[in-house]
């Protein structure tokens, strides 16, 4: 594996969704050990742009239970640091700036379609046995209306998201544990970026705050491969070069099933 002169820098994201369980915590424990022996330093980013999954007081609490398993991160919220603010929710006009650009890039576009428009694509699809994925040729969006009328809806206030207009075509990375892994466009959604309340996914934030917070080294659970394709993306677009990823295979039990996070 070859090192790079650039200083390391890890992070560890967590979601204040809940407790810190087993899993979160051996990724905090990778992130901070390996940065530590690199002589670089781990960041603490707090991922709270899902309005919908937050839970009171799991910040404290993930930030207590990190705190107590010795894990001292170089910057984070209350520790402080050059590239904060570290919570995501203080940092919500950087995010649009990005899908302004790829848009104007031609890298994403916009998409008006109501939820019962969404629905009724998505039977069609199950009942052709078809993945259910936005198929953007057949839908209302700045691809195939004719750009006076979306322009025209946006002006007019119309409801919107922001998507990413994943190319039909292989899309290659390199995993630190896993190697090379191809995923070919057609098996990927095309990414919600920025949501209908201004607010962006966390596909978006991920990838916008890991280039400004200048992380090297992007090692997070292997249930996070799948979106890493979409990612890799938003960095070439965005003309930015792509940091180190190494997902970690999943905790089982001895049995191969997954681990309750209550055990
Ligand atoms: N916020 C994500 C989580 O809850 C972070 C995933 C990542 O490390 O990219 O785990």
């Amino acid at each position: 594996y070859k090192i790079s002169m650039k200083k390391v820098a890890t992070r560890f994201a967590p979601s204040p969704t809940g407790f810190l369980h087993v899993g979160g915590l051996r990724t905090a424990l990778y992130n901070y050990l390996f940065a530590k022996k690199m002589g670089g330093s781990c960041v603490l980013r707090i991922e709270d742009t899902d309005r919908t999954r937050f839970v009171e007081n799991a910040q404290e609490n993930l930030i207590e239970s990190l705190k107590w398993a010795g894990v001292n991160f170089d910057e984070g919220p209350s520790i402080g640091g050059d590239k904060g603010p570290y919570i995501q929710s203080e940092r919500f006009e950087l995010y649009k700036k990005y899908s302004d650009q790829l848009i104007s890039d031609g890298y994403a576009y916009y998409a008006f379609d109501t939820s019962e428009e969404l629905d009724a694509m998505r039977k069609r699809l199950q009942e052709q046995k078809k993945d259910p994925k936005y198929v953007r040729e057949e839908m209302r969006n700045s691809l195939t209306l004719p750009e006076s009328e979306w322009k025209e809806l946006l002006a007019s206030g119309e409801k919107f998201v922001v998507r990413l207009k994943i190319p039909y075509e292989d899309i290659k990375f390199s995993d630190i544990i896993r190697g090379d892994v191809t995923i070919n466009g057609h098996d990927i959604d095309d990414q919600v970026l920025l949501k209908s309340d201004g607010f962006p996914t966390y596909h978006l934030a991920n990838v916008v705050d890991d280039y400004l917070m200048g992380i090297t080294h992007v090692i997070r659970g292997e249930e996070w491969l799948p979106s890493t394709p979409k990612h890799v993306l938003l960095y070439d677009y965005l003309g930015w070069s792509r940091p180190e990823f190494a997902h970690l295979p999943l905790l089982l039990n001895p049995d191969k099933s997954k681990l309750s996070k209550r055990t």
